[in-house]
């Protein structure tokens, strides 16, 4: 009890009986003033007690409250009945509110303050509600609902700060907000986000038969988390986690992200071979596919290891600056001669080329093994090998990656992926201010979904979103966009109280 709020009437009453009290006379004589000035001056005193004491907002009057404008609420029913015990009611001072109503159409311009009457019971001490009052009541609620809205909108799609949100909202309303509002309104839009999340596999929706994964690095404090993101191949994230034991987290994001509307065939990623680990620890069957990009930068890196990997077959005491001349020409040579296999290799994955790619890379293996093509030194024969064991590992799901990507469309690399994690990087700046894993992955979950409603402007998919293209069921999922999903749906008032 020791700092609640004190009612405007018992401040009052009790200042009320001590100026009673005061000895009119003496104090009048000592001052050297007319009793009958001193008691007219007194009874003004009386009278603007409500206002004087009437609680106020703590800190500095805004620079244009003088400007306020008095509109009066017409007095109705003057001196009615109280509804609680028969007595009447009459007027009992007046105070001052915000006015809400200009503040929410008119934003900064419409800070103003409207004079309410009060109008109390003399017998029980009931007070009517001024309908004035309920008026503006309605608006602040409704702008405050649009100032959550404006928090969201500078967080998860602007990425703004913490402070930087603050001075947005003075901005456009010269009203502050404080960081730790913002900070919670944050934390609670981002919940929302995640739940929303985990509810979209329960949705009715487009079959979906890709189910590609990536980590990401955005930079979060010291802590080095990574961020594991899931989309399908329709470009909707489906899942984001914070990623700090991989063999643990992993699975775990893996296996909430399959449900009942969601259970793809296909497994894409990098070649991180770890990731087939995980899917069998989320205890999931999906046939593991490898993104085009990394199998062709890996071929690659077969046969710029061979170069490198060149050895010498001189006489010992040759000086070492002959010696590295002659390992250079070399070097040159070998490049020189496998460069028109690498082209072989570029051609295989290029469009119109998918039925016979393996094939090719087949070829190209046979030609590495002809010494007529090219001389079989020690490091041609390692890349013959390793190039044939990658066949051997990746060869009939690149055929079924082609295939499915000509038969449905379907992605052949994780770019879309790779797009949508950049997403997050800068993101990262204002998030790493969590200390908390928990909340850092609410955040980037309020990131996804607003992505995720995105209606692009631009680009192969201009003027849908993500949701759209994945076909999700908006009525199943209870809401038609990112603010209704985290439930800050843009504000109704009614229309008589603003055309009152
Ligand atoms: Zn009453």
């Amino acid at each position: 009890m020791a700092n609640r709020i004190r009612q405007l009437d018992e401040k009052v009453k009790p200042v009320r009986a001590a100026l009673d009290q005061i000895n009119v006379e003496q104090v009048a004589r000592e001052a050297g003033v007319p009793a009958s000035t001193l008691r007219y001056d007194l009874q003004k005193v009386a009278e603007a007690l409500p206002q004087v004491l009437a609680n106020q907002k703590p800190g500095p009057e805004p620079p244009d409250s003088a400007s306020r404008i008095a509109t009066k609420t017409p007095p109705t029913e003057e001196d009615s009945v109280c509804p609680q015990c028969g007595g009447k009611v009459r007027k009992n001072g007046t105070y001052w509110v915000w006015n809400w109503l200009l503040m929410l159409t008119m934003g900064w311009l419409g800070i103003q303050k409207v004079l309410i009457q009060r109008r109390r019971c003399k017998g029980c001490g009931y007070e009517m509600v001024a309908p004035e009052r309920l008026r503006q009541g309605e608006a602040h609620q409704a702008w405050l609902q649009q100032v959550a809205r404006l928090v969201g909108l500078s967080r998860f799609k602007l990425g703004l700060s913490v402070r930087k949100t603050q001075l947005l909202v003075g901005f456009v309303y010269a009203r502050q907000v404080s960081v730790g509002y913002i900070e919670k309104l944050t934390h609670q839009v981002g919940q929302r986000a995640q739940s929303v999340l985990q509810r979209l596999n329960q949705c009715r929706q487009n079959v979906a038969l890709f189910l590609m994964y990536d980590e990401t690095f955005p930079k979060m404090s010291k802590h080095v988390y990574s961020l594991g993101v899931a989309i399908c191949e329709y470009g909707l994230i489906r899942s984001v986690r914070c990623i700090r034991h991989k063999a643990k987290d992993i699975p775990a994001q893996l296996r909430t992200l399959v449900g009942e509307n969601f259970h793809p065939t296909y497994f894409l990623t990098d070649l991180d071979v770890m990731y087939q680990e995980y899917l069998t620890q989320a205890g999931l069957t999906l046939s593991h596919l490898r993104d085009k990009v990394h199998l062709i930068r890996q071929i690659v890196r077969l046969f710029e290891e061979a170069v490198r990997d060149v050895t010498l077959d001189v006489p010992k005491g040759l000086p070492t600056k002959e010696r590295q001349h002659q390992l250079q020409l070399k070097r040159r040579l070998l490049r020189k001669r496998l460069q028109p296999l690498l082209t072989l290799v570029f051609k295989a994955f290029s469009p119109t080329y998918e039925s016979v790619c393996v094939l090719t890379l087949e070829g190209v293996v046979s030609l590495l093994q002809d010494p007529t093509m090219i001389l079989q030194t020690a490091s041609v024969q390692t890349l013959t090998r390793r190039l044939q064991r990658f066949l051997n590992k990746h060869g009939d799901t690149i055929n079924r990656l082609l295939q499915l990507s000509i038969e449905n469309g379907t992605p052949m690399t994780t770019n879309a992926l790779e797009s949508k994690n950049s997403i997050f990087k800068p993101f990262s700046r204002i998030a790493k201010f969590f200390p908390v894993l928990e909340r850092c992955e609410d955040f980037f979950a309020g990131v996804a979904l607003m992505e995720d409603f995105d209606v692009k402007t631009r680009g192969a998919h201009f003027g849908t979103s993500a949701m759209q293209r994945a076909g999700i069921n908006l009525e199943d999922l209870q809401a038609s966009d990112f603010f209704s999903a985290v439930n800050l749906p843009k504000p109704q008032i009614s229309i008589a109280y603003v055309t009152d």
